[in-house]
């Protein structure tokens, strides 16, 4: 599989690695929306978060806690992003599922992409019941 998270893990593709276990590596992104970028990448390929089973998922919020706590304590920065991408329509441009931690600063400029817009009226609890009845 041509796959460059993957390779990234198999170490045939470089990175700066700054973490690592039996499950995750975590890389600086080489593209940074803000200075010490991280990508958290599960070692087995899965396509987007969907994809992922249970027991990952489970551990990928220890792993993240930990690396966010890291972030924070190493730039002494005051906020961090979590974002994740699934699907070409959200933004996902590496088809190997993975966790963006983007460290804020005051007053950085930078802009993550909520623009938010208004429901019509009863549209609201329409979107609200086609979720609830499909979770
Ligand atoms: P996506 O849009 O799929 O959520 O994000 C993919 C991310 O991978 C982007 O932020 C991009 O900068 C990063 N990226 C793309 N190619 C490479 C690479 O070869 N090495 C590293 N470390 N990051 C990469
Ligand atoms: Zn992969």
């Amino acid at each position: 599989m041509d796959c460059i998270f993957c390779k990234i893990i198999n170490g045939s593709i470089p990175s700066a690695k700054v973490y690592e276990d039996g499950d995750f590596v975590a890389v600086m992104d080489i593209n940074p929306v803000s200075k010490g970028h991280l990508l958290v990448l599960p070692k087995k390929h899965y396509v987007n978060m969907m994809d992922m089973d249970e027991e990952i998922l489970k551990k990928t919020g220890i792993v993240l806690k930990k690396l966010c706590g890291a972030i924070t304590k190493a730039l002494g920065v005051s906020g961090v992003n979590l974002i994740q991408n699934n699907g070409i329509d959200a933004g996902q441009i590496i088809f190997h599922s993975h966790f963006h931690l983007i460290p804020r600063r005051p007053n950085d400029g930078i802009k993550i992409g909520m623009e938010h817009r208004k429901y019509e009226e009863g549209e609201m609890e329409e979107y609200a019941n086609k979720i609830k009845n499909a979770v």
